[in-house]
């Protein structure tokens, strides 16, 4: 097989925003979805992982065996399709099409300003912030499956719910095509605000992967980290944001084992002190 964008034993920890991880056997980064099609049509049997920006997984320190295709820096174009409409590409990241659309006055589309992911990632995820989720604006996602085929599907065949999407089989997003109400539009001062507020809440500046834990509605999972004394409880180089206690801080040299420990020991305080089963929205993958 010709494969140019790759690279072998990569390690992980340069791809993920929490900046730990061990290898991938091969990393590749397909230059554009011709690339990426003929590429997926040839590598049978070996197994996929997607990466987009990297800022909802941990990837153990391990590493990941088979193949890691790479989004960050490919596949990421953002276009007008009608008025109010625009197609987004996996690889392009929140904060871009959260601009394009603040030109486009396509306002809605600012609750993506503050989220560091790609939209592969977001569309995964069902990101949300602000009150607004990804897939309340997609109108029909263009996606790739394991032999290398692109299919057209209308958001009925996905089940989405809080931070979590069912797909109908194995597939990897490519791009969508998102459609935003005229009535709203957002100016560059109030994605600044939206930005200001987070500055002020959340640990930006530090190696996080933002919230580790869903919210055990109607509770705030940070809300129960924080009453049961967990702010600042540290394992190995990582701890409990001070700032926001769902969030864990790699403070240098943690490893994926010391964050897993203490994602563990989150949930074991957590359940008993108020029986409540925290569930991780950070995907923990790899060996
Ligand atoms: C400081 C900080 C703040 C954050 N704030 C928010 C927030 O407000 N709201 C929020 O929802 N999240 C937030 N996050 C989490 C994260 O940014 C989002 O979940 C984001 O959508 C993940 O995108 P990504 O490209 O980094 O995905 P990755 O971490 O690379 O991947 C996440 C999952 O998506 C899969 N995936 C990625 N691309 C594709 C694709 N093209 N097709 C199929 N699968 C794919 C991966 O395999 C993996 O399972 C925050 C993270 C940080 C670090």
């Amino acid at each position: 097989m010709k494969l140019i964008n790759f690279l072998r034993n990569e390690s992980l920890s340069r791809h993920t925003s929490w900046k730990v991880g061990g290898p991938a056997d091969v990393f590749f980064i397909p230059d554009n979805r011709q690339d990426l099609s003929q590429f997926l049509s040839q590598n049978k049997g070996n197994s996929v992982t997607w990466l987009g920006n990297g800022t909802n997984v941990l990837v153990r320190d391990g590493g990941i065996r088979g193949v890691v295709i790479s989004t960050k820096k490919s596949i990421n174009k953002i276009t007008m399709a009608a008025e109010n409409s625009c197609r987004a590409e996996v690889g392009a990241s929140c904060m871009d099409l959260a601009l394009f659309a603040e030109k486009n006055e396509m306002g809605p589309a600012a609750f993506f300003s503050g989220i560091p992911g790609s939209i592969g990632g977001a569309l995964t995820m069902n990101a949300g912030s602000f009150g607004h989720e990804t897939w309340e604006f997609v109108e029909s996602v263009e996606v790739i499956d394991e032999v290398g085929i692109i299919h057209h599907l209308d958001p009925k065949e996905f089940k989405f719910s809080y931070r979590s999407v069912e797909f109908p089989f194995p597939l990897w997003f490519v791009s969508c095509l998102m459609k935003f109400p005229e009535s709203e539009t957002t100016t560059k001062s109030e994605l600044k605000a939206m930005r200001d507020q987070r500055i002020k809440t959340q640990p930006l500046t530090e190696d996080t992967c933002g919230s580790v834990f869903k919210n055990p509605k109607p509770d705030h999972a940070g809300d129960l980290i924080e009453r049961a004394g967990l702010k600042g409880y540290k394992i190995g180089g990582c701890s409990i944001s001070t700032k926001h206690a769902n969030f864990i801080v790699n403070e240098g040299g943690a490893t994926s084992a010391d964050i897993e420990e203490l994602i563990k020991h989150v949930q074991n305080i957590v359940k008993a002190k108020f029986d409540v089963d925290l569930e991780t929205e950070v995907r923990i993958i790899g060996e």
